[in-house]
Order: C-alpha cells, then structure tokens, then sequence
C-alpha cells in the first residue's frame, strides 16, 4: 500500500464530503474531518432532506460537521 492518506473532509460552508484541498461544490477550504453521518442527495430540488439542510445541489453530504 503505497497511497497516500486522503482523509474525507466534511465542507463547513455547504457540508460537502470530500477529499483534496479544497471544496469542490463551493470552492472554499474550511473543512473538517470530524463529521457525523452522510447523506447522498440524488435530486436536491425534490428532496425534502435537501431542503431541510439547506443542500441545492447533488453530492454527499455530511448530516454533522464541526
Ligand atoms: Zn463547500
């Protein structure tokens, strides 16, 4: 096993989960490896979890994050 460790990071402004530097969703770099739960969002605008989230966009989320 040669990979490197790419931990999963959680987004703190749009919960995306992730791997590299930075969010690939929304572009920003504050991000956490401590989240709790996920959630794949298959059709944000009928998906009451989505809107209940704030989530207007496709992906997997984390439900937690801090
Ligand atoms: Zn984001």
């Amino acid at each position: 096993m040669t990979a490197k460790a790419n931990k999963e990071k959680s987004c703190l402004n749009c919960k995306a989960i992730y791997f590299g530097d930075k969010c690939p969703k929304c572009g920003e770099t504050p991000a956490s490896e401590s989240f709790k739960g996920r959630v794949h969002i298959f059709d944000a605008e009928k998906s009451e979890l989505a809107e209940n989230m704030s989530i207007n966009k496709e992906g997997e989320f984390a439900i937690k994050s801090k």
